[in-house]
């Protein structure tokens, strides 16, 4: 089967010249997947703590939000809210 993208080209001349500067796509266990589509148009309303605009204590992070697209990003998010879920905990212990 031949496989071509959006501008005609032949996905194993694609797959070639991928392999001239990254030969381990050349590899005979190597596989490719496409196409990957993401959507991250929707964006749930959060303050700078990540947690809901609309909803009290509710904190949404990582990819969920809308905001972020990468592992590092996404988890940040999350030890932020944590913190800031933890500074709240002791703010409220007597
Ligand atoms: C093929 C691929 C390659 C990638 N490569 C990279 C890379 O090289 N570098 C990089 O920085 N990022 C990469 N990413 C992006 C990275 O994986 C994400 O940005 C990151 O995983 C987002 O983390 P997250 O915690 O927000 O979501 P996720 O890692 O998706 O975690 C969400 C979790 O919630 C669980 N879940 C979903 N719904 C429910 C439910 N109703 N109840 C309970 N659990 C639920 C899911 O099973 C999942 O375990 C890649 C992504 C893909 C798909």
């Amino acid at each position: 089967m031949r496989a071509r993208d959006g501008d005609g080209r032949d996905a194993a001349e694609a797959q070639a010249a991928l392999g001239a500067v990254l030969p381990p796509v050349l590899a005979p266990d190597a596989v490719i997947y496409a196409p990957e589509i993401k959507y991250y148009s929707y964006r749930v309303p959060v303050d700078a703590t990540w947690q809901s605009r609309d909803i009290p204590r509710l904190y949404v992070v990582g990819n969920a939000a809308g905001y972020t697209a990468s592992l590092s990003a996404a988890a940040l998010t999350g030890v932020i809210a944590a913190r800031a879920i933890a500074h709240g905990a002791s703010a409220n212990v007597p």
